[in-house]
């Protein structure tokens, strides 16, 4: 008489959650994880598998076990410069929680500069605040930009004539065969909102960065600070958004040629375009990313029309968009 053995087919989610066991990687893992709470924008639809990496250890494991599961992980920092569609992302999104630093001064007497080694996943403006209050300058100008260290330096994200490039002393990678390498400002290729980083679709990840800081009166930079906060209350809406939609066109304002074509205020389902910056895109009632992407598509093509203006999308769609 022949046994048959029945055969278990599994999934590519129990596949890779059998090897992450066997290669030992503990961090916290959800299946079919909403991503909307974990996205400034509060949309998206859910993921295959939700990775929360707290240790750069953790991080660089899961990134290379998806590698070698033939899955092209998907790095999220706060979710803040990110549309995640309806459908959802398939595969691995690792969520990247690995936010430790040290500030390092330099010479005796307190020194007057230092140097701000930061892991990945910490919060730009938290390192902004803190570093301030310890009298030292050279992220103030990060303090309302809700980016994670790893996506600031990709984007090169920038506010009140700073930018992360020129902060930086060097940046820590983990590249596409595994390696890790350390890289000057000047490799990665700096532009407006813009690094040679940008768009690799996370063949090459930030692990962490180092800054450099100098001293300067913390009252000097508290009011400084306060200054910039000020001027965002002013002019940035308070509801749910994933900050500008497009970059600004060579020479001119991407905000001022939205309001020209008098879109200000259009809505469909719950997004709308900001009433108070035409630049961005609010979510004011439980607004699907469908929503979104129409009135981003709207923009762009009244933009195109009316003053033959093709602007470019700063922010990122991500996930399953085919279907729309
Ligand atoms: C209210 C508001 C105000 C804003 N103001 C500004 C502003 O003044 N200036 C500005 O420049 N931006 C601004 N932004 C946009 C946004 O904060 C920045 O683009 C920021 O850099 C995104 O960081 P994040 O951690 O949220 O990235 P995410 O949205 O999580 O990720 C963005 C991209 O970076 C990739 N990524 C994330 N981490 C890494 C890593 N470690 N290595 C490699 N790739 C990685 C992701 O895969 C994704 O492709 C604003 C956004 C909001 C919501």
């Amino acid at each position: 008489m022949i046994i048959t053995r029945p055969v278990t087919v599994l999934s590519p989610s129990d596949k890779i959650l059998r090897a992450a066991r066997d290669r030992g990687l503990s961090a916290p893992v959800h299946r079919n994880e909403p991503m909307a709470p974990h996205t400034s924008l509060r949309v998206g639809g859910p993921v295959d598998l939700f990775v929360q990496a707290l240790t750069l250890e953790h991080l660089m494991g899961w990134v290379t076990l998806a590698r070698d599961s033939d899955m092209t992980p998907l790095l999220l920092g706060r979710g803040s410069n990110v549309l995640v569609s309806d459908e959802g992302v398939r595969g691995v999104v690792i969520e990247n929680d690995c936010g430790a630093y040290e500030l390092r001064v330099h010479g005796n007497n307190g020194g007057q500069s230092a140097t701000l080694y930061a892991e990945s996943g910490a919060s730009l403006p938290g390192l902004a605040y803190r570093t301030a209050r310890q009298g030292w300058a050279g992220l103030e100008w990060a303090v309302g930009i809700p980016a994670s260290v790893g996506a600031a330096v990709v984007n090169n994200a920038g506010a009140h004539d700073g930018d992360t490039g020129s902060a930086l002393r060097q940046v820590t990678i983990l590249g596409e065969r595994s390696t890790v390498y350390r890289v000057s400002p000047e490799d990665l290729d700096f532009g407006y909102r813009r690094s040679r980083l940008k768009g690799n679709r996370c063949c090459e990840i930030v692990l962490s960065a180092e800054f450099d800081l100098c001293r300067e009166d913390p009252r000097q930079l508290a009011s400084q600070m306060a200054r910039y906060t000020e001027h965002r209350r002013r002019t940035q809406p308070s509801e749910p958004s994933v900050g500008s939609i497009f970059m600004n066109p060579p020479g001119d304002n991407a905000g001022r040629l939205i309001e020209a074509c008098g879109l200000k205020g259009t809505q469909i389902g719950g997004a709308m375009i900001s009433p108070m910056h035409a630049n961005w895109i609010i979510n004011t009632n439980g607004a699907l990313a469908s929503d979104i992407m129409g009135l981003v598509d709207l923009m762009r093509e009244e933009v195109h029309r009316e003053f033959s203006i093709k602007l470019e999308l700063e922010i990122e769609p991500i996930g399953e968009w085919q279907r729309r």
